[in-house]
């Protein structure tokens, strides 16, 4: 039986009262498949849906050893690497020298940006591709610079437009197309639906691909503790996130280090991908007790997703 204490702050009639041990039994990779560094804790965006202006951690730029301890943990792992977190990757002007750190002497390394684009120069976007990087992923919500500007505050629009469509002619001339996978994405909300099609008219024959996504709910972004979903997660089963300081957590989501579970300064990436906070926290998800977690605890993420075909019972939840 599950320990009374723990079903006490639970909301009854929430579980079954006979329930013990996990009630699903999610497919965690043996290592981590997706790698998040956050080489720098700072954005060049003010972007009012977006925690990152919250945060406060030191240093505000990992250091060399730190970064490079994680990828030489993980050389030969098939691992793809992403240099950047809550932050805007191009803060840090080491990002060439860190793809090529990545991609030198490992084939199996890939390395994504996720970026809004406005710091990527010419210069720059010639550096990342020359250095090897697999795909960029450029964030532009909205095709009019009057939709575009509220949403991506203190970016300047005309200038995230033109260096995007240099970049995009660069890849393509420098041929490139085959080997970096480019994508436009927009996260769609009512004051940008009625541009979606001027939008993928545009940047379509331009770009590898365009993406048009939904918006998320960070955790602990006004969900209250009787919110809280009690199913596992699919957002942890194969991917690993570090802090500037070395810290590494569950989740992308976690701003505020909520959910460590190591130090790369300390142990290796394997030691903390095994090890037992870890083995702890997706224990107590996939038996959907995200209330007693304190990141998980406010999270409302998967509400909707069936997760019967990871249950433990026979296929019901
Ligand atoms: S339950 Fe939410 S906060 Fe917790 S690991 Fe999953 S997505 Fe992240």
């Amino acid at each position: 039986m599950r320990p009374r204490q723990a079903d006490q702050i639970i909301t009854p009639g929430t579980l079954p009262e006979n329930s013990a041990g996990a009630r699903w039994k999610m497919p965690f990779a043996a290592r981590p498949k997706y790698i998040q560094l956050e080489t720098v804790t700072k954005c060049n965006a003010k972007c009012p849906f977006c925690p990152q202006n919250e945060i406060v951690r030191d240093p505000a730029r990992m250091p060399t050893e730190t970064w490079q301890k994680v990828v030489d943990d993980t050389r030969g792992w098939g691992i793809t690497y992403r240099p950047f977190l809550t932050n805007e990757p191009f803060v840090d002007n080491r990002m060439p020298e860190i793809v090529r750190y990545i991609k030198d002497n490992d084939p199996t390394a890939r390395v994504e940006f996720n970026t809004n684009g406005e710091l990527v120069t010419e210069k720059l976007g010639l550096a990342l591709l020359e250095a090897g990087v697999d795909i960029m992923r450029f964030s532009i919500d909205g095709f009019s610079k009057e939709t575009y500007e509220p949403s991506r505050i203190g970016i300047d629009y005309d200038k995230v437009i033109e260096r995007t469509v240099r970049f995009l002619e660069i890849w393509d001339e420098g041929g490139y197309r085959d080997k970096v996978f480019t994508e436009l994405r927009m996260i769609e909300v009512p004051e940008n639906t009625h541009e979606i099609t001027a939008y993928k008219e545009f940047w379509g024959p331009k770009c590898s691909e365009v993406l048009i996504t939904h918006m998320y709910q960070w955790p602990w972004t006004g969900q209250k503790r009787e919110d809280v979903v009690l199913k596992p997660c699919l957002k942890i089963l194969d991917e690993v996130f570090f802090y500037t300081n070395g810290n590494a957590t569950i989740c992308c989501w976690d701003v505020h280090e909520r959910a460590v579970i190591g130090n790369v300064n300390e142990m290796s990436v394997s030691e903390i991908w095994e090890g037992y906070a870890a083995r702890c926290m997706r224990a107590t998800l996939d038996d959907g007790r995200r209330d007693l977690l304190n990141l998980c605890s406010r999270c409302n993420a998967y509400q909707d997703y069936d997760f019967s075909k990871f249950a433990t019972n026979g296929g019901t939840e």
